[in-house]
């Protein structure tokens, strides 16, 4: 089946409502309706591509799923399971996600035009996403980690057919096997799924013990995560195969981890940069000095203040930040001047700056009063 954008099919936006969907679809739907088009041998087929994607459309659960598809996978290549761990199907999978992707959920849901062999399609098995919490020094350098991950596989007693081992699932006396049941309503012939097989076209006398005939197992399996250094808050991982089992021999879905990246009490993550507010005495910043800074990795760096640095000031560590995730190299640590003011003096100390003062002898509000107009 060749991917073509569902919105464009039912010629909505892409924020478009669920009213606009629905409209745009009855609007379409009588349009194309082969029994409209008996003449036009394409009708049918475009029928059915408007049907398929309000299928998917009106349903938040499928909507939110295309939305972020396949196409949002981020980071090719990392993330990578190293175990083989526990086998789901021999599939290539790159090969079937583009195939199979979205739209292997739209057979087997029953549509109005549902035959045998299509509810028999193999269909992908669904993605899990899970979250992964990661501190500071491993988000920043990278971390192999072994997550849990709540998957359905497909029963191993019954192979996935439902049926208790010895026996078989048999065709639905009451549908033929069609699954579906037509009525006819005038203008469109109605469709509903079979309420015997409930629209899968067998039913099954003697259920599987093991998985209550549900073909399908929940379990929970360990996966090896490679985290790529350098990984923000929210990253999104793509671990192919590593999903749900795909359902009639499809593959697997995909995991995705999203990364939950501890705060850290100094450094503050801005894109691949690292901010860190530094603290300056008034003597280095009028004088200038040579400074010890901390960086992110754990190393310190030395940093050169200029004679009459101001608070706030911004200076820049090339490359003190966090790696690229995407891309070479990384990012920079800006350190930020934060000048400190003497809490207590002594006596002494009251002397040398009051005759810093006198000997200055500065308004330092003048121009702030010039420039007001005052
Ligand atoms: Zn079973
Ligand atoms: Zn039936």
């Amino acid at each position: 089946m060749e991917t073509k954008d569902l919105y464009k099919v039912l010629g909505v936006e892409k924020g478009a409502s669920q009213d606009d969907i629905r409209r745009a679809y009855r609007k379409l739907a009588r349009k194309h309706h082969p029994d409209a088009n008996r003449d036009d041998p394409k009708a049918e087929d475009r029928f059915k591509e408007i049907q398929s994607a309000y299928e998917i459309l009106s349903n938040p659960n499928k909507r939110r799923e295309y939305d972020e598809g396949p196409r949002t996978f981020f980071g090719q290549g990392t993330g990578r399971p190293e175990g083989t761990g526990a086998g789901t199907t021999g599939t290539t999978q790159a090969d079937f996600s583009d195939l199979f992707g979205t739209f292997g959920d739209i057979f087997g849901a029953g549509t109005a035009a549902g035959t045998r062999s299509q509810r028999n399609t193999a269909t992908r098995g669904k993605n899990v996403t899970i979250s992964v919490n990661l501190k500071f020094n491993d988000a920043l350098k990278g971390v192999t980690t072994r997550v849990a991950v709540p998957v359905e596989e497909v029963c191993g007693d019954c192979r996935g057919t439902g049926a208790a081992p010895g026996t078989m699932p048999r065709t639905c006396p009451e549908c033929g096997g069609l699954g579906t049941q037509s009525r006819d309503q005038g203008f469109f012939a109605l469709s509903t799924a079979c309420t015997r097989c409930g629209g899968e076209g067998t039913i099954i006398e003697k259920p599987c013990p093991k998985c209550a005939g549900q073909g399908r197992v929940k379990k929970s399996r360990n996966v090896t995560v490679k985290i790529p250094a350098g990984v923000r808050d929210g990253m999104k991982i793509r671990v192919p195969g590593r999903g749900h089992a795909g359902q009639k021999g499809g593959p697997a879905g995909d995991l995705f981890v999203i990364t939950k990246v501890a705060e850290h009490p100094v450094f503050k993550r801005r894109g691949d940069d690292f901010v860190v507010e530094v603290p300056v005495s008034f003597a280095e910043a009028a004088l200038g000095a040579e400074i010890r800074v901390p960086r992110p990795d754990g190393g310190t760096v030395k940093l050169r203040l200029p004679a009459g640095t101001q608070e706030g000031r911004q200076f820049k560590v090339r490359g003190a930040g966090a790696p690229k995730v995407r891309g070479e190299g990384s990012g920079d640590l800006i350190v930020r001047a934060k000048l400190v003011v003497p809490k207590k003096l002594n006596r002494r100390e009251r002397d040398i700056l009051q005759a810093l003062a006198e000997e200055r002898d500065e308004d330092v509000r003048e121009d702030l009063f010039r420039r007001v107009g005052t």
